[in-house]
């Protein structure tokens, strides 16, 4: 055969894209070689696809990708036995940018489809970049290919500086190989040595595992002879080259649901996830229509570490044909799932997405959207067909959830269903929402809740007194969650949450509650001075001294209007360093208790009597250390209290 080399200049626009890949438009680099991959996985598919039509064509034996390695000549080659490229394809399909072999193909396929049944082969790729970001690594690239069906091949060879030469030569086989110069500089770090082994393994791990066809490599091994006792006997090395498949080729979202154990469903969760516990759950979707994606997601056993940490990843892998672009894809999941593992595979979206891209995309967008419905499906069956797995998920991830209960607006009902909460109505169980209403007593149209730090504080705090006198359960909220949703007036159903350390209290039939008020009132005129002279000298710590009906046996507690911070909520900020405004809370009396009456008869006897002061303080003080806050000057208190034992013993 005769060769004659051309050298051919290249479009103008291809130029331009060279240029960018040369100054790397991708931060990753690494990605060349899922490009090279992907495109050898298309043209194998292609093959197989047309060989199904066309009787001359060959069928694939033994379809592969191979990489060859060559650390001394610095090279890396990439070879598949695919459909090839005809002189004229390289000159069109490589020599030319917008012009995507893959896209056209694509389309003849549409105009095709049904024709005969025959289903259409993955193809990825739909940007013709793939191919020259080669020329982020190499400053030669090589290409030698021949079409299947024809007898001559063709060389194409350029260094990404405006031109290529073309020629023909001899190709045993069908198929493309690559071969790339890489370049120095790469491989000076290390880190991007695209001819060492372990580099290259890492990427086709982390990119190209499933693929689905074997991705083969020329991998050297070295054996040693052992002594009696096993040890190593040196100058014993033997070295032996075997080729080794490099991918699992297990993308087992794909395959039918019927045949995938539940052995390999997780072993692929420990794979995806890096988690040595088995996962809890998980289901399959499949999404058609306007778009095509695949998911398979897990609910794990055991919360991770960082699930609260603000940085923690996210667990869900973004896929588009099969082909791995991203990891910790927050843009399908929202934050209050982040626990939720798993893979979503994309038929629809370009390879080269961006993060960018992503969150404008109204695909992914509807994605998540369904994938959301499917988590919440799933744990509300759950809640139905095995509670006590439910509990379980519910102590590992029950506080993230619930902050889907202010994030997520739309799922609000659902994820307040979904939720589970101590309560006075039982020591160790915890309660829905739905059985707290279905025992809510007669005339009751509010949720009563507290919060605080662990239950046993909530449980003594004064705050509760008339409410477990008069038999009303109350919620009671540990989880720093709690604090942030329910500063939002939302409601369960047609109940709104009423703190009962807000507000006031109104309990009973409607007659009670009209008498309690009445007899209040009588108590407020009563106590009217009295009460007046303890806010003027409380007026630096709150905002007002009143009567209440919250109390049956202490004789103090502090409360707030119903928009005010509580004081967990307030310690919360304060611990993330947020500026926290003041809010002065109400001093609230138990009419009805001995120390209030002595109080006021102190009062009566000397209005100006210098003990009120310290009184007055007493009882601030000891409002604060019931309901678990911090006293403002624990020394004062502590002195106050000794001179007042001292007179009293
Ligand atoms: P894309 O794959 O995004 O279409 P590329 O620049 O990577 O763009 O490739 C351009 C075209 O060249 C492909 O669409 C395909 O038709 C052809 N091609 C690339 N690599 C191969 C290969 N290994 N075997 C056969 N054809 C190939």
């Amino acid at each position: 055969m005769t060769t004659t080399v051309e050298r051919h200049s290249f479009q103008a626009e291809t130029r331009e894209l060279l240029d960018l890949m040369i100054h790397a438009i991708y931060s990753n680099k690494d990605i060349f070689l899922r490009e090279l991959i992907s495109n050898a996985s298309d043209a194998i598919d292609k093959l197989q696809f047309e060989a199904l039509t066309n009787p001359d064509l060959p069928k694939v034996e033994n379809p592969h990708i191979l990489l060859m390695a060559d650390k001394a000549a610095h090279t890396l080659s990439i070879e598949d036995n695919g459909i090839g490229m005809s002189r004229e394809d390289v000159v069109s399909l490589i020599g030319t940018i917008a012009k995507s072999g893959t896209r056209e193909f694509m389309n003849a396929l549409k105009e095709n489809k049904g024709k005969e049944g025959i289903v259409s082969p993955e193809l990825i790729g739909q940007f013709g970049v793939g191919f020259y970001s080669t020329f982020m690594v190499a400053d030669k690239v090589t290409l030698e290919t021949r079409k299947a069906g024809e007898e001559h091949g063709t060389r194409w060879e350029s260094s990404g500086d405006g031109t290529y030469t073309i020629e023909a030569v001899d190709r045993p086989s069908h198929g493309t190989t690559i071969t790339l110069h890489l370049k120095k500089e790469d491989s000076e770090d290390g880190l991007h040595d695209y001819s060492a082994e372990w580099t290259l393994k890492g990427i086709v791990k982390k990119y190209s595992d499933f693929v689905s066809y074997p991705i083969r490599m020329d991998v050297e091994h070295t054996e040693y002879d052992r002594d009696a006792d096993g040890k190593m006997i040196e100058g014993s090395a033997k070295t032996s080259i075997q080729r080794e498949t490099l991918n699992s080729m297990k993308a087992i979202w794909t395959r039918p649901e019927s045949e995938v154990s539940e052995d390999e469903y997780k072993e692929f969760y420990r794979h995806i996830s890096h988690d040595w516990h088995d996962p809890m759950s998980w289901f399959r979707m499949k999404m058609e229509g306007t778009f095509e994606a695949q998911a398979l997601l897990f609910i794990p056993e055991k919360a991770p570490q960082d699930l609260f940490y603000r940085e923690g990843k996210r667990g869900i892998q973004l896929y588009v044909k099969r082909v791995f672009i991203m990891d910790d894809c927050k843009e399908l999941m929202p934050d209050y799932l982040r626990f939720i593992k798993g893979v979503v595979d994309s038929e629809d979206l370009s390879l080269n997405i961006s993060r960018e891209i992503l969150q404008q995309n109204r695909q992914i967008r509807a994605i998540r959207k369904r994938l959301v419905k499917k988590v919440l499906n799933t744990l509300e069956e759950m809640t139905q067909n095995s509670l006590e797995k439910y509990y379980l998920f519910w102590n590992e991830f029950g506080r993230a959830l619930k902050e889907g209960i202010y994030e997520d607006q739309e799922n609000r009902e659902t994820l307040l269903n979904l939720s589970l909460f101590a309560s006075t109505n039982a020591e160790n169980e915890l309660t829905t929402l739905k059985d707290y209403v279905s025992r809510m007593k007669p005339g009751q149209d509010k949720i009563y809740f507290m919060t605080g730090e662990d239950r046993k504080t909530i449980e003594n705090s004064p705050h509760l007194e008339a409410f477990r006198d008069k038999g009303y359960e109350v919620l009671l909220f540990t989880d720093a969650v709690d604090e942030v949703w329910t500063q939002s007036a939302y409601k369960y159903g047609e109940f709104e949450f009423q703190s009962v350390g807000k507000g006031t209290v109104e309990l009973g039939t409607e007659e009670e509650k009209q008498q309690a008020e009445k007899e209040l009132e009588q108590k407020e005129q009563e106590y009217h001075s009295m009460l007046e002279a303890m806010q003027a000298k409380l007026g630096d710590f709150i905002k007002e001294v009143r009567l209440s009906n919250r109390l049956t046996s202490s004789p103090s507690c502090l409360v707030g209007n119903a928009s005010d911070m509580s004081p967990q909520m307030e310690q919360m900020l304060k611990a993330m360093n947020q500026p926290v405004p003041v809010t002065k809370r109400i001093l609230e009396l138990n009419p009805n208790h001995a120390l209030t009456q002595k109080l006021q008869s102190v009062f009566s006897a000397n209005q100006s009597d210098p003990a009120l002061n310290d009184y007055a303080y007493l009882l601030y003080g000891q409002a604060l250390l019931a309901e678990g806050s911090a006293l403002p000057d624990p020394a004062k208190f502590s002195k106050l209290m000794t001179d007042l034992l001292v007179k009293a013993i």
